[in-house]
């Protein structure tokens, strides 16, 4: 059911594919999956030649993944090869994001545990609980340590503070390149409980009480972070990303202005976290985080000795998505 590379990679880099099943309404219309996920963190996508024919393939594409996870793997199983082996490195003052990735739909906010929104009662534990519940009984470690929460939203090039009621807040950088973001809450957590309760606040205020034009979920970068802080100085975070659906970026045959506006900026966005990320993995000097927003607010995930990074390509694996999960494969492709 999942695979693993023998690679010998940048450990502070880990990328990896996770595909979900098919779904009623695509077994309904009798979907091919065009996704194996055969071992070796391996995966193969086979186009079908011809929609018509679904027996003969044109070409097997091969990919490879640190991990790669197919539709029968678990949540907490995606969890303890991804984002689990970086809570350690927050407590030594590290700095450690893990992005969700895919085109709207593929199962982004069902990996990362953000589907409160009150229509979904059966969400099961995603990344964001797992990551809260391992911090806490690290925590018991360290008395010293004091863990607060935020959890915003970055749209069209603006931040959003999913625990304020969606205000607006700026975002400065200081001589020393230092990004802040002016305002947003930080609340206190004392157990498991407490962050769960944000993240349903947050993932609630996400989808409800639209404070601009079409507002959707799919085209915004939502941003949980769980911080650590030591006599209130900073100490480490844990930045958990759901990433707005990549396929906004593909489609620019809108004549809309809005909908242009945005596809540009979750181009740009999108672009921008490929490079920072490389830039990381090859330990460059030059991280072009001022590229976007979204890379301007995580700069310091980018950065330092103690920066590490994993990334969860999500994709649906029916023929009529193709397209977006061939692009899909080729990004992750190339963040490492
Ligand atoms: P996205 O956030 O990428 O737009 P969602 O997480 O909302 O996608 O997933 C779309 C639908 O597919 C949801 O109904 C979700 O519950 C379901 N889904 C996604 N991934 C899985 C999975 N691995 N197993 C079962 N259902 C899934
Ligand atoms: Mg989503």
């Amino acid at each position: 059911p999942m695979s693993h590379s023998g690679r010998v990679q940048n450990p502070r880099i880990c990328v990896c594919v996770r595909k979900r099943p098919l779904s009623k309404k695509e077994r309904g219309r009798k979907e091919v999956d065009v996704v194996t996920i055969p071992g070796n963190g391996t995966l193969l996508f086979h186009e079908p030649k011809q929609k018509v024919d679904l027996t003969k393939y044109l070409e097997n594409q091969v990919f490879h993944f640190d991990h790669s996870f197919d539709e029968e793997v678990t949540n907490e199983t995606v969890y303890r090869y991804t984002a689990k082996p970086l809570v350690h490195s927050i407590f030594e003052g590290g700095m450690a994001t893990c992005f969700a990735y895919g085109q709207t739909g593929s199962g982004k906010t069902h990996t990362m545990g953000g589907d409160f929104s009150g229509k979904n009662q059966n969400s099961s534990k995603g990344i964001y609980a797992l990551a809260a519940q391992d911090v806490f009984s690290l925590l018991r470690q360290y008395p010293d340590i004091d863990p607060f929460v935020s959890f915003f939203e970055i749209y069209n090039g603006k931040v959003f503070d999913l625990l304020n009621k969606k205000a607006q807040l700026r975002v400065l950088e200081d001589e020393w390149q230092q990004v802040q973001v002016v305002g947003l809450q930080e609340m206190s957590v004392t157990c498991v409980g407490d962050v769960i309760k944000m993240i349903e606040r947050g993932s609630a205020c996400r989808t409800s009480g639209q404070t601009f034009a079409n507002a959707n979920s799919s085209r915004s970068h939502a941003v949980l972070q769980i911080i650590l802080r030591r006599n209130l100085q900073l100490h480490g975070k844990f930045s958990l990303v759901d990433l707005a659906g990549n396929e906004r970026g593909m489609d620019v045959r809108s004549n809309d202005r809005q909908t242009l506006a945005e596809t540009a900026e979750i181009n740009r966005s999108l672009l921008a976290l490929k490079e920072c990320i490389r830039s990381l993995g090859h330990n460059s000097d030059h991280i072009p985080f001022r590229m976007s927003k979204l890379t301007q607010v995580l700069r310091d995930s980018f950065i330092g000795e103690n920066s590490r990074t994993c990334m969860i390509a999500m994709i649906s694996p029916g023929m009529g998505s193709c397209d977006y999960t061939l692009n899909t494969l080729r990004y992750a492709n190339r963040v490492k």
